[in-house]
């Protein structure tokens, strides 16, 4: 299903942050003022000079240091500090020679935390900032000689920007999660590896397949699970190093990457991000772009120009195939489509166990709990989140992996890195009144998932603390939602600001609330026009697509009338207003209720789901939800 009705739902869960940035900040109470002030007079906190630091290593202070020479900073780790507290920084002014010899004489551990490889690359790239103008003036000038096509295509040449792989070592017991897009594959790898089978009986093998899905759903790694399967050479290049600033460098990079893919056929050809180069012709705004079109055209000919049985196939991968050049998916090219999505919740524990694979669990973890719990994360997201937790289990000191480093890693990747919490104050009441307002309006509200936990230890990113329930993979997975569910979204939504309204007043009200109104704008007036839930109509309003940048449909008109506009607009705030009036009704009816709960917050900092229903539920009836089938 479409993803903007899952986004919707998931606003308020832990869902991967690629898609989802703008929604999930919803309900984190992000305040600017107040979520960024503390962070950085904590980092002054964490900051010692250089002095101090000469200091703490001649009184044996120091444990170890990590040495950062890109960004000159050293972080120290002191012998008394616990486990899991953030290492000291100290800014380095070019004295590390000092440094390192006193630390060899105290024979403190020490390392480089940065690899040398990105230092060297900024020193390429210093490099390139005076060879590029300089290339670009030899080429302006050879351009104006009589044989410039030429003299450009030896450019290109030089600097081809193909990688090749003679064997990618990647199997397809490596991808997991997507079935139904590596059976459709399995028959490239026999094309590759016993073409006579098919042209024996005249069948014509296919130039061309189109992997379609969203970045990191593993297409790259489906390529080159068919190159290694197959046993053949695996080239790659991305559209967008096609497209270069010089006319006629994309197309030769083009020519230069086909003529040593024939060198060595049988192969694959991977073009990542094709949309890139094959965007429909002549149809961006402002006129079409030369150095993409002929580079496309150039493609087009390569792929006509060889034979079908020569062994070379061309997988191409992009998430945007409604813009591609009717062109390039004609028969004989891109004809075979296969779509690679994001994997569901069986998938997803497949992607889990394939990389839990070289890493040390504890017995406990459990991956089919993991599972559930990541709705929405692709593979990459999940290859992303157990590699965070093996990293947080090693700096922790740990054995094996646990739960606790799986649930960190997810809000880590979710929401933000945590930050140190404040110091007791109106601010910090104020943020705990605000998602405590979330967390008992999506515990009280019947058509609203469960909470797993409130907290108010801010995150980086301005986020000063969130209210998270427990995604309901059904409704994620299928992208269904009913009126009901939106509705209670909305309310619960609503229920920070309602909160904060109620305790202190409209005056006081921060602009934390902003992401949440936005939000439930966003709700509201998609219930109105585009699932046609309200009495303004049963039709879809407005098309889906609203990117204009993109080339086609760039002149999307609303399918309505000033006269309906005004009508849309008045039902939206309907909506918006019903919910709010009710969530301050609830917040008003549980006042002690909240005002207990919003003590226990600002002294633990975080409620778990279990304990907040149990206090919840000596005040008030729970309704009933379904809990035990979202299984945390
Ligand atoms: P895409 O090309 O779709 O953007 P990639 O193939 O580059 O995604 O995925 C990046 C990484 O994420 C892979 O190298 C792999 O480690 C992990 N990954 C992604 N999808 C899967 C999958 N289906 N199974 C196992 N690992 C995956
Ligand atoms: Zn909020």
């Amino acid at each position: 299903m479409e993803n903007l009705q899952v986004n919707q739902l998931t606003k308020h869960h832990p869902v991967k942050r690629l898609a989802l940035a703008g929604a999930l900040a919803a309900s984190l109470l992000v305040l600017p003022g107040i979520g960024n002030s503390p962070a950085s007079a904590q980092k002054n906190e964490r900051e010692l000079n250089y002095g101090e630091l000469i200091k703490k290593v001649q009184n044996d202070e120091v444990k170890r240091v990590e040495l950062d020479e890109t960004e000159q900073i050293a972080k120290v780790y002191l012998k008394n500090q616990k486990p899991d507290t953030p290492p000291l920084q100290v800014r380095l002014l070019n004295q590390n020679g000092e440094l390192i010899a006193r630390l060899r004489d105290k024979r403190v551990d020490f390392g480089e935390s940065s690899s040398t490889g990105s230092r060297a690359a900024v020193g390429l790239l210093i490099n390139l900032m005076w060879i590029l103008p300089l290339a670009a003036l030899m080429l302006l000038f050879l351009r104006r000689s009589s044989n410039a096509s030429n003299q450009a295509m030896n450019f290109g040449k030089t600097r081809a920007r193909f990688q090749m792989e003679a064997k990618t070592g990647i199997k397809f017991e490596d991808v997991a999660g997507i079935e139904e897009a590596k059976e459709e594959l399995a028959e490239v790898v026999t094309f590759l590896k016993q073409p006579e089978k098919f042209t024996a009986v005249g069948a014509r093998i296919p130039k061309g397949v189109l992997l379609v899905g969203a970045p990191g759903t593993g297409k790259t790694l489906l390529a080159k699970a068919i190159a290694g399967e197959a046993a053949v050479p695996f080239f790659s290049i991305s559209g967008s190093e096609f497209v270069e600033m010089f006319v006629g460098v994309g197309a030769s990079r083009v020519r230069d990457l086909f003529k040593k893919a024939k060198e060595n056929a049988p192969c694959i050809i991977f073009i990542d991000e094709i949309d890139a180069v094959g965007r429909q012709r002549g149809a961006g705004i402002g006129g079409g772009n030369d150095e993409r079109e002929q580079t496309l055209n150039q493609l087009l000919t390569e792929m006509d120009g060889f034979e079908g049985n020569n062994g070379i196939i061309i997988i191409a991968a992009t998430n945007r195939p409604d813009v591609l050049d009717a062109a390039l998916l004609r028969p004989g090219r891109f004809d075979r489509q296969v779509i690679v999505d994001a994997p569901d919740r069986k998938g997803r524990l497949e992607v889990l166990q394939v990389h839990a694979r070289n890493k040390k669990l504890d017995p406990t973890v459990s991956l089919e709990v993991i599972a559930r719990r990541t709705p929405g994360f692709t593979g990459a997201d999940l290859a992303n989140l157990l590699n965070e937790a093996a990293i947080l289990t090693a700096r922790r000191r740990k054995e094996a992996i646990t739960t606790l480093e799986i649930d960190d890693a997810i809000d880590r990747l979710t929401i933000g890195l945590t930050l140190n919490p404040l110091l007791d104050s109106k601010k910090k009441r104020l943020i705990a009144y605000h998602e405590i307002g979330h967390a008992l309006l999506t515990t009280l509200l019947e058509h609203s998932d469960p909470l797993n936990k409130v907290t108010i230890i801010p995150r980086s990113g301005g986020v000063g603390g969130f209210s998270q329930q427990i995604p309901n993979e059904q409704v994620i997975d299928s992208g269904l939602n009913t009126r009901a569910r939106m509705r209670d979204g909305i309310t619960m939504t609503l229920g920070g600001k309602a909160a904060e309204v109620e305790v202190f007043g409209e005056a006081e009200v921060t602009n934390g609330a902003l992401s949440d109104l936005k939000m439930v704008t966003n709700i509201a007036r998609k219930m109105v026009t585009v699932y046609g839930m309200t009495d303004v109509g049963l039709l879809a309003l407005e098309s889906q697509n609203q990117d204009v940048f993109l080339g086609r449909d760039w002149v999307t008109r609303n399918e309505y009338s000033e006269e309906v506009a005004v009508k849309i607009d008045r039902k939206v705030r309907e909506i918006a207003n019903h919910s709010y009036q009710e969530a301050r009704r609830i917040i008003r009816e549980n006042r002690d209720l909240v005002d207990r709960l919003v003590d226990l917050l600002v002294e633990q900092e975080t409620i778990e789901g279990e304990q907040f229903r149990q206090i919840v539920s000596e005040y008030t009836k729970l309704p009933e939800k379904e809990l035990a089938k979202s299984g945390v």
